[in-house]
């Protein structure tokens, strides 16, 4: 899905920006491209 509010994603350090993809990893936010796996997720 993609990011509603700004935020730090905990895989790579970097600025989670609105409107990035983004998934849940481990009950967090990280970008989608930084999420080891994907974990199956509705949104
Ligand atoms: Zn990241």
């Amino acid at each position: 899905m993609k990011a509603r509010f700004r935020g730090v994603c905990p895989e790579c350090g970097s600025e989670i920006k609105v409107g990035q993809e983004i998934t849940r990893y481990h009950g967090r936010w990280v970008h989608r491209s930084c999420a080891p796996e994907v974990e199956p997720e509705s949104e």
